[in-house]
Order: C-alpha cells, then sequence, then structure tokens
C-alpha cells in the first residue's frame, strides 16, 4: 500500500524556510579579508539569498544549470549555498587549492554557466577563465561596502559586481521552484583517485538526510544553542554539510574567511564563545600548538566539541586537547562520496570503565557508521569477518553515497556490482562494527586535507 503520507520533499528549500521562520536572529559572523569581523543576522543572509537567486535567474540560470563558486568561508558564500540550489540550480564548489590545469578540467567538465568569486582569488581564476569552454558569466565577491573598480577587476566590462547585483535584485521577486528530492542540490570533484578529477552530485535528499545525522547526539548534536566554526572550508566538500546544517538547527556561524592560521582561528573561537568546530588534523595541530605555547590566554571554556576528519586523528593529539585543555576531540571519517560523513569515532558507553589508554584507543578510530551508512570489508578471501583483525578494503552503501559519478553513465570499478562503493581504505572492522583504517590502496597521500599524488 503507498500514499499514506503526505509527500513532504527533503529539500534545501525546506531548510531554508525553516530558517527563516524559527530562526531569522541568529548571528553569521565572518571575518573579512582584512581581519576586520562582519556581522548580521540568518534572516539577513536568507534575504540576500533571495536576491542572489534573483539576479541568477535574470543572467538565464535556471533548473540543473551549474553555478561554480570560487571562494572561502564567508556569509556570500552561504548566501550561494542557501540560494543556487533552491533555484534547482547546482552549487558547485571549487577547490581553490587545485592546480590551475585541475580547475579548468573540473569548470569545462561541469559546464559551469556562472561563477562567483571572492576578489581575492581573480589572479587564480584569471589562469582559468582563458581557457574555459563554456561561456562562463563572472561575478566578482568583495566584502560589502569595498570600492567596485569602474571596469571590473578584471580590466573586463563584462565582469559584474556581487553586492551591485543583489542591491539591484528585488528579493519579492524570489519565487521557490518546486523540486523533486533526488535532483542535484550541489556537486563536488574528487581527486581522491588516480587520473582526472571525477565529479559527484548530492541530490537535496542527500544532503536533506546527512544533515539530520549531523544534528543526532551520536554525531555533532547540534541544536540552536550552539555556535559553530567550520574550519573545514566551503569549497571543501560543503565544509563537511555544516553550513545547512547550521541553516536547518539555527545554530550561530562563525565563517573564517581566508585565515586559518592558529592564532586566528583561537581568537574566533574564544572572541565568539564557539560550541562546535570542525576541521582536518594539520589545523588542529597548528591550534593545539598554539594553546600549548600560551596557557590561559584564550578561553575555550564554550567549546564543547572539536570535530576532526579527512585525515587520521593522531592519538597524541586527541590525548593533548582533551587532557591539557578539556577540549572534547570527536573524529570522524568520510570521503567526497559520502557527503562527506559515513563514520564518527564517538564512544560507547560500555567504555565508560574501561581505562583511559583503551578509551584513547578507540576514539583514534574512524568510528561506526551513522544510520542508512552501511560498512563492510572485502578481503583477499572475500568479506572480511569484524574481528578487529582481518584486514580488507572497505566498501560503503547508503542514504548519502554517490551511485556514480558524474557524466559515469556506467557504474566503474569504484563500484562493486551489488552496488556498494569501493572506498580504497584498507581496514579491519572491530565486532561492534567500529571500523580502523589500516593503509590505503590509493596511490595519494593527505596534506592538509587535500590530496597530492604520491609519484
Ligand atoms: P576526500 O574525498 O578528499 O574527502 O578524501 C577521502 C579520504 O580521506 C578517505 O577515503 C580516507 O582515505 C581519508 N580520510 C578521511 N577521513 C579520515 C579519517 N578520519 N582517518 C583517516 N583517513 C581519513
Amino acid at each position: 500500500m503507498r500514499g499514506l503520507m503526505m509527500e513532504f520533499p527533503l529539500t534545501i528549500p525546506a531548510m531554508v524556510r525553516r530558517a527563516a521562520s524559527l530562526f531569522p536572529d541568529k548571528s553569521v559572523v565572518t571575518r573579512r579579508p582584512d581581519r576586520s569581523l562582519d556581522r548580521r543576522t540568518l534572516g539577513n543572509v536568507i534575504e540576500r539569498s533571495h536576491r542572489l537567486a534573483v539576479a541568477l535567474h535574470d543572467l538565464g540560470i535556471g533548473r540543473s544549470d551549474r553555478v561554480a563558486t570560487l571562494a572561502w568561508t564567508t556569509h556570500q558564500h552561504l548566501e550561494a549555498y542557501l540560494a543556487i540550489p533552491s533555484m534547482g540550480a547546482v552549487l558547485h564548489t571549487l577547490n581553490l587549492r587545485l592546480h590551475p590545469d585541475d580547475l579548468v578540467h573540473i569548470m569545462n567538465d561541469a559546464e559551469d554557466r556562472v561563477v562567483l568569486v571572492d576578489e581575492s582569488l581573480l589572479p587564480l581564476f584569471e589562469k582559468v577563465r582563458p581557457r574555459l569552454t563554456t561561456p562562463t558569466q563572472v561575478i566578482v565577491m568583495r566584502p560589502p561596502g569595498a570600492a567596485v573598480p569602474a571596469a571590473g577587476a578584471t580590466g573586463d566590462a563584462a565582469t559584474l559586481d556581487y553586492e551591485t547585483l543583489l542591491a539591484a535584485a528585488e528579493p519579492g521577486r524570489f519565487a521557490e521552484v518546486t523540486l523533486d528530492e533526488t535532483e542535484a542540490a550541489a556537486m563536488c570533484y574528487t581527486s581522491g583517485t588516480t587520473g582526472m578529477p571525477k565529479g559527484v552530485l548530492y541530490s537535496h535528499r542527500a544532503i536533506a538526510l546527512h544533515t539530520m545525522a549531523e544534528g543526532m547526539v551520536e554525531c555533532l548534536g547540534l541544536s540552536r544553542d550552539d555556535v559553530v566554526l567550520p574550519i573545514v572550508p566551503m569549497f571543501h566538500v560543503n565544509a563537511w554539510g555544516l553550513p545547512f546544517a547550521c541553516t536547518l538547527f539555527g545554530c550561530g556561524q562563525v565563517l573564517p574567511g581566508p585565515h586559518l592560521d592558529p592564532k586566528s582561528v583561537a581568537e574566533l573561537l574564544a572572541g565568539e564563545r564557539v560550541t562546535v568546530t570542525a576541521g582536518v588534523p594539520t589545523v588542529w595541530l597548528g591550534l593545539l600548538q598554539e594553546l600549548d605555547a600560551n596557557p590561559g590566554k584564550y578561553d575555550l571554556s564554550a567549546l564543547r566539541c572539536l570535530a576532526i576528519g579527512g585525515s587520521a586523528a593522531p592519538l597524541a593529539m586527541i590525548r593533548g586537547y582533551e587532557e591539557r585543555h578539556g577540549i572534547h576531540v570527536l573524529h570522524a571519517w568520510g570521503m567526497t562520496e559520502t557527503t562527506p560523513i559515513g563514520t564518527v569515532g564517538r564512544m560507547p558507553g560500555e567504555l565508560q570503565s574501561a581505562s583511559r589508554e583503551e578509551q584513547l584507543r578507540y576514539r583514534a578510530r574512524q568510528g561506526t557508521p551513522l544510520p542508512f551508512i552501511e560498512v563492510r570489508a572485502r578481503g583477499e578471501q572475500g568479506l572480511a569477518p569484524w574481528d578487529g583483525t582481518t584486514l580488507g578494503e572497505l566498501e560503503i552503501r547508503g542514504a548519502w553515497v554517490a551511485e556514480r559519478y558524474y557524466r559515469g553513465a556506467e557504474r566503474d570499478s569504484r563500484f562493486t556490482d551489488d552496488g556498494w562503493f569501493r572506498t580504497g581504505d584498507v581496514v579491519r572492522i572491530m565486532p561492534g562494527g567500529c571500523i580502523e583504517i589500516a593503509d590505503r590502496s590509493k596511490d595519494l597521500v593527505k596534506s592538509g586535507g587535500e590530496w597530492i599524488s604520491s609519484v
């Protein structure tokens, strides 16, 4: 029997509607390039996202068109996160740490119709722009109030200014489109395997369910009482989905702009009374050194969770945060293909009475799968038992795991015949379902959260 419940699509516009009606006064703080702080409300960000949608519509952007961003973590980038999927277009975040050759390949593959570029990143974009094969409208994002060069910063009169466009757009003209939850909302490219970067398309439904999972106690336990500082950038797998989660749950947002050095991060964490933050181990190693070198300088008493992922969190670092600074660490594992969080290392209650060393060893593992995510490991003898010793390649399936790559009409070798995704991570699985990464079958290494060919 079907049809007994309302069909209520799990979409990003539904998240934005909730935020607009329940959380318009929540704060969004952005560190500008000149280090000053921009303070505004989520309601203002949403209104500006409506203006952006109207402006993009007037530029001819419609359903499933790709709109790229080349930008740091700012309120303008958040506006793009909310506006673009709400119009049925696809938010394509470009990783500004990639080589210009890769960016050219990625933008040509995605056929981006518009790109929103931070003014500070124009020198990088100018290396890409002459080689684009799709006519791409360039919109430059400058901090509100900043001077706009007469002929566009690139000397090209066709380059538009973001703030000028928003000022001219009438937010009342914003009309939500009716979306199917399986439509694409966003896309990222992954270079986590050999060969050219491949696109992963995220559906509205996948993002909505991933967002709900992030809110669970099992994961980050987010609520309207939290203030979240994503150090993982908005150009890296949707900042682990935090911009969407903060919008849905009404968290205050602190957006660090280009300033990701340990001192700037520590100042923001203390000054804005941040409760939850997330980033890769390299960043957290730097912060730990800053805290160790300056005892008592930063009041981080509001911080209840420091999430680490993207590479293995060293046990010594977890110990350092917890034992020297009283900061709780949460270790998570994920991939571009998994939206990204797949497993989380929250310690089960049974381990409360275990030794401190045993607890830390558990927490330094990659954790157990979130609900609606399933894992298994395939060794040389077939599927590996969950015995904590047998090694195998981690395979994963679930509600926010990619089914194929963009333009990949057929499943490629990364997918098994029965529909699981082959991660390339070699793991052992503990009897309780906790995974521990032992190795990687990929011929790449990661530095600061980004892949580098080991060759
Ligand atoms: P990416 O698609 O760039 O996010 O990279 C995903 C890969 O990063 C995974 O397949 C792992 O190899 C690695 N990775 C992510 N999180 C962790 C973690 N917590 N521990 C160890 N490796 C990780």
